[in-house]
C-alpha cells in the first residue's frame, strides 16, 4: 500500500514540472529575472505557475517573469498562484522584454489569472519592466562618454557580479550619493533613479554648474544577484540589503560602506544621500526634521519646492527614526551627518510621469544643495 502511495507521488497526480515542456507549449525562465517555481497543466489550454520566494519571513511582491513559447496559434489560461502569500504586480506583456503593456486580469485570493495569446514567437510575461544587470551596464557604459564620468566597479556581489558605480569627479569635496535596486522586484524605483541620474549628470546650465561644486556617485543597481534571480527582496544569502546598513554583514552593503569611508578619509563631504525604491504609492521616507545633520532643513526645502511645482500631486513627506533598523537613510544621518531619503514610487504610477517627476525631483535638489552652506 505505502509503495502504491510513494509511486502515485512520484508520476503525480496533478502532474508538477519544473521543466514546464508541454506538448505543444512551454514556459521559459531561463533568462536574466526570469522566475517561477513549478507549473502544471490544468486543461488543454490552461496553466498554473506556482510562486514562492527566495526565502522566509519576506514581504508579499512576488516576483515572476517568462517567455511562453507555443507551436501553434492559440489562446491560453495562465493562473499565478502565490505559495503562502499575496499578489502585488499585475501582469505585463511585450514581444521584445523592452516595451510592456499591461495585461487584462482576475484576482481570487493567492489565484491571478489571465489569458493570453500566444504562437511561434515568444510572449515575454514579467510582474514588473526586466531592468537587467546587462541594461545598466549598456546605461553606465553610455553615460562615461560624458567628460569626467566613470564607469567602473567597486566590488562583487555574493555571487561574484560585479556591483558598478556611475561617478562624476570634478573639483569639489561634496557628494551627492544615489543608491537603486537593493530591493530587486522596485522597478518603478529604478525607472525614477535613471532619468535622475541622467538630470543630474546633464549638459544643462544648471547640473554643468552643480558638478562645479559637487561630486556624484550613482549605484544603480546594487543587489545584482537578486536582480538576477528575480528575488523577491532579497540577496543571493536571503538578507534584505536596505536591514544591513548597521551590520554591513553583505558584500552589496560592506562595499558602498567601505567606498564611502574612504571618501571621508580623504577629508571630503557625503552631502546627500537618494535611495530610490517602489511600493504602493509615492512616497518620500525622510528623517524627522529636527535630526541632527549638517543642513537638516535641506529635505524639507528640495520636496517642499518639488511639491509647489506639481499643484496636482502631492510630495508626500514621511519622517521616521529607526536607529536599529538598518535602513540606509538613517545610515547616510548617523554616520555621515548627511540628510538623506527614501525616494519610493508607487509599483503602479504611470510611467512617463516617473520619469518627468524625477527629472524635476533632480534639477530641485540641485538648485536647493547649490543654495545650501558649504560644508
Ligand atoms: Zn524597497
Amino acid at each position: 500500500m505505502f509503495r502504491f502511495i510513494l509511486l502515485s507521488l512520484l508520476i503525480g497526480f496533478g502532474h508538477i514540472s519544473y521543466a514546464c515542456d508541454f506538448e505543444n507549449i512551454s514556459f521559459d525562465k531561463n533568462f536574466p529575472g526570469g522566475r517561477f517555481t513549478s507549473c502544471e497543466q490544468l486543461a488543454p489550454s490552461k496553466f498554473l505557475l506556482n510562486l514562492t520566494p527566495e526565502n522566509t519571513p519576506i514581504n508579499d511582491s512576488p516576483w515572476y517573469a517568462f517567455k511562453v513559447n507555443s507551436i501553434k496559434q492559440q489562446t491560453i489560461e495562465i493562473v499565478l498562484k502565490v505559495v503562502d502569500g499575496n499578489h502585488r504586480y499585475p501582469p505585463k506583456k511585450s514581444l521584445d522584454g523592452k516595451a510592456w503593456l499591461l495585461e487584462e486580469y482576475n484576482v481570487a485570493g493567492d489565484h491571478l489569472s489571465f489569458s493570453l495569446s500566444v504562437g511561434k514567437t515568444p510572449v515575454w510575461v514579467s510582474a514588473q519592466e526586466i531592468l537587467s544587470g546587462k541594461d545598466y551596464y549598456n546605461w553606465g557604459a553610455e553615460l562615461a562618454l560624458k567628460p569626467n564620468v566613470v564607469h567602473d566597479v567597486i566590488g562583487w556581489s555574493v555571487q561574484n557580479r560585479p556591483l558598478y558605480k556611475v561617478e562624476y569627479q570634478g573639483v569639489g569635496n561634496e557628494w551627492l550619493v544615489v543608491l537603486g535596486r537593493l530591493h530587486p522586484p522596485e522597478v518603478t524605483g529604478a525607472l525614477a533613479l535613471l532619468p535622475f541620474a541622467e538630470a543630474v549628470l546633464a549638459d544643462t546650465p544648471l547640473a554643468i554648474k552643480f558638478r562645479k561644486r559637487f561630486n556624484i556617485l550613482v549605484l544603480p543597481n546594487l543587489n545584482p544577484d537578486g536582480v538576477f534571480m528575480g528575488n523577491w527582496r532579497h540577496n543571493a544569502n536571503g538578507f534584505d540589503l536596505n536591514r544591513d546598513w548597521k551590520t554591513f554583514s553583505q558584500n552589496e552593503v560592506a562595499t558602498v560602506h567601505k567606498y564611502l569611508q574612504q571618501i571621508v578619509k580623504q577629508g571630503e563631504n557625503i552631502a546627500m544621500g537618494v535611495d530610490f525604491h517602489s511600493t504602493h504609492k509615492d512616497i518620500f521616507y525622510t528623517m524627522p526634521k529636527d535630526y541632527d545633520v549638517k543642513n537638516p532643513m535641506l529635505v524639507t526645502k528640495w520636496l517642499d519646492a518639488l511639491d509647489q511645482q506639481y499643484p496636482d500631486f502631492s510630495v508626500i513627506q514621511q519622517p521616521g527614526n529607526n536607529p536599529d533598523k538598518g535602513v540606509s537613510k538613517q545610515y547616510f544621518s548617523d554616520v555621515y551627518k548627511a540628510p538623506a531619503i527614501t525616494y519610493e514610487m508607487g509599483d503602479k504610477t504611470e510611467r512617463g510621469f516617473i520619469k518627468e517627476l524625477a527629472n524635476s525631483a533632480a534639477n530641485q535638489l540641485m538648485k536647493t544643495m547649490l543654495a545650501s552652506p558649504k560644508l
